[in-house]
């Protein structure tokens, strides 16, 4: 058996492997997520602050969430700038930022000459929305 010392209480816990918590503190974050996730469902765009001021859920629990990908920051306003690991670029979620998670994905192919074809592609949609206002506008006269 794999005894370690839990890194939130301190105390002695079986590590299974996978959880870095021992089960009671890995029970009251699961109850701090839930606690986060009903805050954040009814106030979306709260900053970290304020749903620690709400919730009671400590900072590091609250960016930690953020970091393992359990909350995503469209929801959450961040008042802190999480970098990515690799390069140190400023990042809304998770570990690395979209460059670095596609070069590792990708291996060696560069990124850097990417196209953006869908913004090209958006603007043309909006001209063709346009477009079909005035005709719809025509066509009731
Ligand atoms: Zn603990
Ligand atoms: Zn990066």
């Amino acid at each position: 058996m794999d005894l370690r010392n839990c890194p939130r209480c301190g105390k002695l816990f079986a590590y299974d492997g996978t959880h870095k918590l021992c089960p009671v503190c890995r029970n009251d974050e699961e109850e701090d997520f839930q606690k986060v996730k009903d805050y954040l469902w009814d106030n979306p765009h709260a900053t970290i602050e304020e749903v620690h001021e709400e919730t009671g859920v400590e900072r590091e629990t609250i960016i930690k969430f953020i970091k393992d990908n359990r909350l995503i920051a469209e929801g959450i306003e961040l008042d802190f700038l999480l970098e990515c690991e690799r390069c140190g670029a400023p990042i809304s979620h998770g570990r690395y930022c979209e460059k670095c998670q596609n070069e590792l994905i990708d291996g060696f192919t560069p990124s850097s000459k990417k196209e953006t074809p869908t913004k090209k592609f958006s603007r043309k949609s909006d001209k063709m929305f346009i477009a079909d206002r005035i005709k719809n506008k025509n066509y009731r006269r």
